[in-house]
């Protein structure tokens, strides 16, 4: 069954390992993705594995396309927001926000500019995407899910992480008010929280700390990227249609 027929998700992070495995798990629903990345030549892999082009070049009547813009500028949002829908003559209907950075220290000596980076790309670039991605979807009348990638950390924090913690914390605020405000248009929002999952974000981490982490998982291993991909493929459907400002954890049961 596919649940996504005629959907079209812009995904954000779409080449990393998250991203990459919504863009295929929603395409396999039948939703034609536009899959953005600030690395191009990842969003292009991306595209190339769902069998679309690789390029923005998309033929009449939707193939898959790949897109670059840097989250964390306005100006690269609005642009990108107008080359989907120039692109595929509509809105997208999906969004999920995956694009996400770490910059690890302790509180006692991170820096401003380490402070900065990881909030400018984790919390004003989900506030940019689903402003610019409602403001589209609400000016056409269309219904809409979007679907925000948190993490478990927002909720219970990490060594290390007073950043990508805060950052975390402030999407799921955030998305609970946008699914506040939005629910009237037919616009769901809802936010995902990942716990460890084997991507290139998570290989940085030293062994010792996953092998910690991994015996603190009632399920004893970490996440795949598909894992969270199933989830989002659920809230992106109609399947979850009674369902706003939720905040789902992919954990394996970690820190329930
Ligand atoms: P990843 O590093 O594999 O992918 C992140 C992608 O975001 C990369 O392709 C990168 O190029 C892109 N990106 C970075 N900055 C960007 C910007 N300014 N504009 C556009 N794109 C940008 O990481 P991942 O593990 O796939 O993480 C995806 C999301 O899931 C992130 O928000 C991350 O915080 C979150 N998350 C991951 C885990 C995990 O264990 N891997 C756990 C919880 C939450």
């Amino acid at each position: 069954q596919l649940r996504l027929r005629s959907a079209l998700a812009l995904v954000t992070g779409a080449g990393g390992g998250i991203g990459r495995a919504v863009s295929v798990r929603l395409a396999r629903e039948g939703a034609t993705v536009a899959a953005c990345d600030l690395d191009k030549a990842a969003a292009c892999k991306t595209v190339w594995l769902l069998g679309g082009q690789g390029s923005e070049e998309v033929a009449p009547g939707g193939a898959h396309a790949a897109f670059q813009a840097n989250v964390s500028e306005s100006g690269a949002v609005r642009r990108l927001l107008e080359q989907v829908q120039a692109c595929f003559s509509r809105p997208p209907s999906v969004v999920v926000s995956c694009a996400g950075i770490t910059r690890d220290e302790v509180l006692l000596r991170m820096s401003e500019d380490d402070w900065d980076k990881v909030i400018a790309v984790n919390l004003k670039g989900i506030f940019l995407v689903t402003q610019a991605a409602a403001q589209a979807l609400v000016s056409s009348g269309c219904r809409g899910s979007i679907i925000n990638i948190s993490s478990i950390i927002g909720k219970v924090g990490n060594m290390g992480q007073t950043n990508y913690a805060a950052s975390k914390a402030g999407v799921i605020g955030l998305t609970q008010t946008a699914a506040r405000e939005l629910g009237r248009h037919g616009i769901r929002c809802n936010s995902v929280l990942p716990g460890f999952i084997t991507t290139p974000m998570t290989q940085k981490v030293p062994q010792k700390v996953l092998d910690k982490v991994i015996g603190m998982i009632p399920m004893g291993h970490m996440g795949d990227p598909e894992d969270v991909a199933d989830v989002v493929a659920f809230l992106a459907s109609e399947d979850s249609g009674y369902i706003t400002g939720a905040s789902v954890e992919v954990t394996g049961g970690l820190f329930m």
